[in-house]
């Protein structure tokens, strides 16, 4: 019983990438699904911002992480 329904719960296959900065170069991890503005930890560009589930990545990408 219990295994049976586990399947039936959506699970969104969401991603995590590795951005460089374009301002400092900084490595930085932003969720693809970010729902605010992330901003750099040391110089504070914008690298990605949300536009109706998947974020527009503003940055460098470096790549993708499962
Ligand atoms: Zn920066």
């Amino acid at each position: 019983m219990a295994e049976s329904w586990e399947w039936l719960i959506p699970r969104p296959r969401s991603k995590f990438v590795q951005v460089v900065c374009n301002e400092c170069g900084n490595r930085q991890v932003v969720f693809e699904h970010a729902k605010t503005v992330v901003k750099c930890m040391v110089c504070g560009a914008v690298l990605a911002r949300p536009a109706g589930g998947k974020a527009v990545i503003m940055a460098k990408k470096e790549r993708t992480l499962e």
